[in-house]
C-alpha cells in the first residue's frame, strides 16, 4: 500500500502543502513543488533535507528520510520570470535607469538567490537575545529606532524631549495583538542603551520580544545606488515559524531598509527637530489604529497597499 507523506515547503515567506508518496523519490518531490510554486526542479535547492548526513541526491526515495508528518521544508529558489528581469534589468535600460524608482528593482533583489543565501546564513548563524517568549496567535512588529521612534539627532538633557510622541501608549496598544521586535542599523550596545533611554526597558504596559541589530542585517546591490545594507524579515520568519509574510509588519523611516519584502514594510514619516514636532507629530497615534485594524480585518498582510495606509478602510467581517 502506498504512504502518502505531507510536507510543507516553505518559500519566499510562504507555505504550500504538497503531498507526495513515500515511494516517490525527491526527483518527484521537485516536480511537485514546481506545480505548487513555479520553481523549475533544477533551480530548486531544498536546504534541510538529509540522508546519512548528506543532501539527498535526485534518485533518493522519501521513505529513506524519515519524515515526520507535516515537516516543514525550507526552500531557496527563483522564478523563471525573475530571473528573467534581472539579465534583462542593465540591457538597454540605461536611458531610463535614473527614472527608475526603487521599488521597481524590488521584486528582482527580494528573489535572487545571493540575498536568499545571506538571509539562510543569518539564520542560522545570527544568535538571538529573547528578552521575552513568542506569545501563541500573535502577529509580529518589527520597529526600527532611529527617526522612527525617536530623534537621535537632536541634543535634549532627556530622553522624554526626543521620544516621538505616543511611543508608550502606542507600544501598549500595539502589544494586544502583536509580538514587538526592535530592529535598529546600530549595534546592540546603542540599541539596549536608547531602550533604557526612552524607558521601553522599565515599562510594564508592554514587552519586547527581542532585539536585532545590524549584524542581522544583509547587504544587496542595486545598479542605481550602489551597495546597501537592508533588514531582511526573512531571518526572523526563518528562525520563528509563527511569524510569516501574512502576519508580520515593518515600521521603517527608510523605504530601502525592506526592499527584501518590499510588501510587508511601511514608511514612516520620520521623527526630525524634536522640539519643533514633539506638539505636532500624531503618526504613532494614528498608526496604532492602523495596526489595530489590520490585527481585527487582514488575514494577509501582503494584500494591503501600506503606502496607502492612511486610508485604509477594512472590509466589514460578515459576523
Ligand atoms: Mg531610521
Amino acid at each position: 500500500m502506498e504512504v502518502n507523506v505531507k510536507i510543507i515547503v516553505k518559500w519566499g515567506g510562504k507555505e504550500y502543502d504538497v503531498e507526495v508518496c513515500e515511494n516517490d523519490s525527491i526527483s518527484d518531490l521537485k516536480n511537485c513543488i514546481h506545480k505548487h510554486t513555479g520553481v523549475r526542479p533544477d533551480r530548486q535547492k531544498l536546504l534541510n533535507l538529509k540522508h546519512k548526513g548528506k543532501p539527498p541526491g535526485d534518485d533518493c526515495r522519501i521513505s529513506h528520510l524519515n519524515l515526520k508528518p507535516g515537516f516543514k521544508l525550507m526552500m531557496m529558489g527563483s522564478l523563471e520570470a525573475d530571473i528573467e528581469d534581472v539579465n534583462k534589468a542593465p540591457e538597454g535600460m540605461s536611458e531610463v535607469v535614473n527614472d527608475l524608482d526603487i521599488e521597481d528593482e524590488e521584486v528582482a533583489i527580494e528573489n535572487q538567490e545571493v540575498y536568499l543565501a545571506k538571509v539562510q546564513k543569518r539564520i542560522k548563524d545570527y544568535n538571538i537575545n529573547m528578552i521575552n517568549q513568542p506569545r501563541n496567535g500573535k502577529k509580529l512588529l518589527v520597529l526600527d529606532i532611529d527617526y522612527t521612534l525617536f530623534d537621535h539627532k537632536s541634543s535634549a538633557e532627556t530622553g522624554a524631549e526626543l521620544m516621538r510622541p505616543y511611543l508608550h501608549e502606542f507600544l501598549t496598544a500595539a502589544y494586544d495583538d502583536y509580538d514587538i521586535v526592535i530592529w535598529s542599523a546600530t549595534g546592540m550596545k546603542w540599541i539596549e542603551e536608547k531602550m533604557k533611554l526612552l524607558g521601553v526597558t522599565s515599562n510594564t504596559n508592554y514587552k519586547i520580544m527581542f532585539y536585532l541589530d545590524s549584524l542581522a542585517m544583509i547587504s544587496v546591490h542595486i545598479p542605481k545606488y550602489g551597495v546597501l545594507n537592508v533588514k531582511p524579515l526573512g531571518v526572523i520568519w526563518g528562525k520563528f515559524d509563527q511569524y510569516n509574510s501574512k502576519n508580520t509588519i515593518m515600521f521603517d523611516d527608510v523605504r530601502r531598509n525592506f526592499i527584501m519584502n518590499p510588501k510587508n514594510g511601511l514608511k514612516i514619516r520620520p521623527f526630525r527637530q524634536a522640539h519643533l514636532n514633539r506638539d505636532k507629530d500624531k503618526e504613532l497615534l494614528n498608526l496604532t489604529r492602523y495596526l489595530k485594524d489590520l490585527a481585527a480585518h487582514c488575514n494577509d498582510f501582503t494584500c494591503v497597499n501600506h503606502r496607502h495606509w492612511e486610508k485604509y478602510k477594512p472590509k466589514k467581517r460578515s459576523d
